[in-house]
């Protein structure tokens, strides 16, 4: 990674620190890196576009660089997808958005035929609850969107992801009312252009709104103008809220409810993630595709319902590694193997022995992890059960607040 001069995030999964900071007196260069070739080259004629959550360390233009470098684009008019994060996602205060910055990012995405209102879905900050009833958090929590929708207008991008938010402090229904308004207010201020806010799909836990689809809904009923608003479906987090997507049966049987609660008109985009919690377990734990515990076969069905071609496939799988000297880095080749490898599903038979003897290898992968958090959750469901009944607020609370330690993925 370049040395930085700004205080900037870094990508993806969990662990994350926020800051990455900076070997202090040197200055930025604005040249997007060039030296990062193609980890894998990606599939010609490809349906899907896909890509994964990259680093803007150094300004938003390095997006470009690492973005490619983890899957050249070779086919027009689809390009790859990618998530980025604005600005720190974990601090308040954030230096504007630089102008040669944006003007760099404009014109990589130009020279390299990426169409970021088509393929980019940037990640939303982790402090901002929308559905926070306290004028004074209420006010930093919208001005903190409103500035990430004007990023978003300014670099040329149309949809940008967020977690709905939580009910901490409110009733669930006010949560929800004060997310839309939110909102509304948002797509009247002419600084967002035409960006469209894309709710995404939580693991429902505690308090959090977007667990059902239900609540998905509720906020997409209370937004005046629906053309202007959008839901990412995050693979991990459905599953681990109970929605099966391992099976072609169980897999159209959560679609057509999707459809019939939401909408699919609504559903803009997608977070691909595997999941090392069970299913039901209401935990939000990434695992590589394959690993987890939704296992090959949904990612099939995933990549083969034609309806979801087109739309921006944003992996947020954990690439950290550790070296042999113990040392934790990122391997970014594990996102651009499982990018190749998820295009190669398209219209892969799922008897066939190729599939199965992938799956076969991904499952055995996991199986550590799999076994580690399906021990963990097992025994949390112990532990509540023991807790005799009714407390359940001051339960409820405590459980939400052990999971946060938790670290999970977002
Ligand atoms: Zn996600």
């Amino acid at each position: 990674m370049v040395e930085l001069s700004v205080k900037t995030e870094v990508t993806g999964s969990r662990k994350r620190k926020a800051e990455t900071t900076v070997k202090a007196t040197k200055r930025v260069t604005k040249k997007a890196k060039s030296d990062l070739k193609p980890l894998e080259s990606r599939t010609v004629g490809s349906k899907l576009i896909m890509g994964a959550h990259v680093s803007i360390a150094g300004g938003v233009h390095n997006a470009i660089p690492n973005l490619l470098h983890i899957g050249q684009v070779t086919s027009s008019p689809l390009a790859n997808a990618f998530a980025l994060f604005l600005k720190n996602q974990r601090k308040w205060d954030n230096a504007p958005l630089d102008p040669e910055y944006a003007t760099l990012f404009i014109d990589g995405c130009k020279e390299h035929g990426i169409k970021p209102g088509d393929c980019c879905l940037p990640h939303g900050s982790y402090l901002v609850n929308l559905a926070h009833p306290d004028a004074a958090r209420k006010k930093q929590a919208y001005d903190s969107f409103l500035d990430d929708l004007t990023r978003c207008h300014k670099l040329g991008i149309k949809l940008y992801n967020f977690h709905p938010g939580n009910a901490n402090a409110s009733t669930r229904e006010e949560g929800i009312k004060i997310i839309a308004e939110n909102i509304n207010k948002a797509h009247k201020d002419s600084a967002t252009g035409e960006v469209i806010p894309v709710l995404e799909t939580m693991a429902s836990q505690g308090n959090t709104i977007g667990g059902t689809f239900e609540d998905i809904a509720a906020i997409i009923e209370h937004i005046d103008d629906k053309d202007r608003i959008g839901v990412c479906l995050d693979t991990c987090h459905v599953f681990a809220a109970g929605y099966d997507l391992r099976t072609p049966e169980t897999y159209a049987e959560v679609i057509s409810r999707f459809d019939k609660i939401i909408g699919l008109k609504y559903l803009k985009a997608l977070h691909v993630n595997d999941s090392k919690a069970p299913f039901g377990s209401c935990r939000d734990l990434h695992a590589r595709i394959g690993t987890g515990y939704l296992g090959l076969r949904a990612f099939h069905n995933i990549v083969n319902d034609e309806r979801l071609h087109g739309m921006p496939m944003v992996l947020e799988t954990p690439i950290d590694v550790v070296g042999s000297n113990g040392k934790k880095s990122e391997d970014k080749s594990i996102w651009a193997r499982e990018i190749k490898m998820l295009e190669s599903l398209v219209g892969m038979d799922i008897e066939s022995a190729e599939f199965e003897a992938l799956e076969k290898k991904l499952h055995e992968e996991g199986k550590g992890e799999r076994e580690r958090i399906g021990e963990q959750v097992e025994k949390k469901k112990a532990k509540q059960k023991q807790v005799k009944a009714p407390k359940s607020k001051k339960k409820a609370k405590k459980v939400e607040s052990e999971s946060e330690e938790d670290e999970e993925d977002e």
